[in-house]
């Protein structure tokens, strides 16, 4: 399968490519060539697949043609090392829990995909492939997560000394083996300036396999697809007959332009409700039809923090730049930190459920969007003790931490101090070598 270019100035390229670039040349996105419709006997037999087989059928119409089948599903397999239950909150809402993996969020299904397909790209030649990811917070665990162990990759990950929360940091200083944590002393722009230039130094590319992981990279944007069908299964699995609303909490849009894609292969899904905080540039854009990006605001919900939403090139480009067609299939809502506090206290006081501030958006949405014989599905895109003060403090009470999530806390913090000028960091990566 080729990929192309959502800007259309930059040539065509295999999926290895698209991968281990990231970024197409001209800065547009990596977009697949076609995306196939899956049979209706697919469908049909849906609830009686596991979600493993699930995925795999997916995966096959994706990247089918540049992977042996074989290996593939093994990546598959390997990635989906947890479940993805769907939990029944109210009569006509349920949570699609993707907070089971290793972080305790969703990304760890893109960044766990993204590494295993590297590593089978690299293969075993040519010596390690080194990863530069800067993080503001949540990235860099998934990353760093997601990669650790993997052979032949070198991860390391840049993040902005005191500006991110201890849980955070000690995912990904905890670990060891195959990630190094530099502690920029400096901000998170900072840490991504240090990154973009060293993708550009000509003396450091000619050194080291020099690659990001990157959000809007491919492989961590498609395996995202996945788990659409697996929900839907589990709906049809209880019998549920009415029709299916996903409602995503979204900052840079990657989560539910991957839910447009499952429905572009047929998944039967009514509509998608993008939840935002504060930063609702979606939103205005859904009312207006112009898009104006705009400096981010920061929220309770701070994993939508987003600005300029990257992934909204994708939409535009899977809807041929129509806002019309995109209103058709997308409705927006968004909520400000009260109504995300209060909505995480009424929902636990009145169900029992306990959502996360990103979550919560996701609820609200479907709240105020379904209609007569629609069932709502939100994406629980994180733990709620991932964001323990904010969460207790609306909940009004004490919550329980996961076992996986106070073993981070146990770990010891290994990192190494920088300041945030390139010529450090370029000393200290080719003493590495
Ligand atoms: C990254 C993130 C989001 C936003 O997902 P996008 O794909 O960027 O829209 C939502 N919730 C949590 C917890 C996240 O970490």
């Amino acid at each position: 399968m080729k990929y192309y270019s959502t800007r259309r100035c930059a040539p065509e390229v295999s999926l290895s490519e698209a991968v281990v670039r990231g970024l197409a040349p001209d800065k547009g996105l990596y977009m697949p060539e076609r995306i196939e419709r899956l049979s209706d006997a697919f469908f049909d037999g849906i609830a009686s697949l596991s979600d493993h087989e699930i995925a795999c059928r997916v995966a096959d119409a994706f990247f089918g043609e540049d992977i042996p089948r074989e290996e593939l599903h093994r990546i598959v397999c390997d990635t989906l090392s947890f479940d993805t239950p769907v939990v029944q909150v109210d009569e006509s809402i349920r949570s699609l829990e993707l907070f089971h993996g290793p972080t305790l969020a969703f990304k760890d299904v893109g960044a766990r995909f993204m590494a295993r397909m590297l590593s089978h790209f690299i293969g075993s030649g040519a010596g390690p492939v080194t990863v530069l990811v800067a993080t503001s917070g949540d990235t860099g665990s998934a990353v760093a997560n997601g990669f650790l162990g993997v052979e032949g990759i070198d991860v390391i990950v840049l993040y902005p000394k005191g500006k991110v929360s201890e849980i955070q940091e000690k995912q990904f200083t905890t670990l060891g083996r195959n990630i190094t944590a530099l502690e920029i002393d400096g901000t998170f722009d900072d840490c991504q300036r240090l990154v973009k230039s060293a993708f550009l130094d000509e003396e450091l590319n000619r050194r080291f396999r020099l690659t990001s992981a990157n959000s809007i990279n491919v492989a961590r944007f498609l395996p995202q697809a996945f788990y659409y069908f697996i929900a839907y299964a589990a709906l049809r699995r209880t019998g549920e007959t009415r029709e299916a609303v996903f409602s995503v909490p979204s900052g840079n849009f990657g989560n539910i332009t991957a839910g447009l894609f499952a429905r572009r292969m047929g998944l039967p899904v009514k509509r998608f409700v993008a939840a935002n905080n504060r930063n609702d540039i979606f939103l205005q854009y859904l009312r207006t039809g112009i898009y104006s990006p705009r400096p981010s605001v920061a929220t309770i919900a701070n994993a939508m923090d987003v600005g300029d939403p990257s992934n909204f090139a994708r939409i535009l480009d899977l809807y041929g730049g129509s806002v019309e067609a995109i209103r058709s299939n997308i409705e927006g809502y968004a909520y400000d930190d009260d109504r995300i506090r209060e909505a995480i206290g009424e929902t636990l006081e009145s169900t029992g459920y306990l959502l996360d501030p990103h979550g919560a958006c996701g609820y609200l949405a479907l709240r105020e969007s379904l209609r007569e014989n629609e069932v709502g599905i939100f994406l629980e895109t994180a733990h709620p003790a991932k964001f323990l003060a904010t969460v207790e403090a609306a909940a009004g009470r004490k919550i329980d931490i996961p076992q996986r999530l106070a073993a981070f806390m146990e770990g010891e913090k290994r990192s190494v101090e920088l300041p945030s000028d390139f010529e450090s960091f370029k000393r200290y990566l080719r003493q590495r070598e």
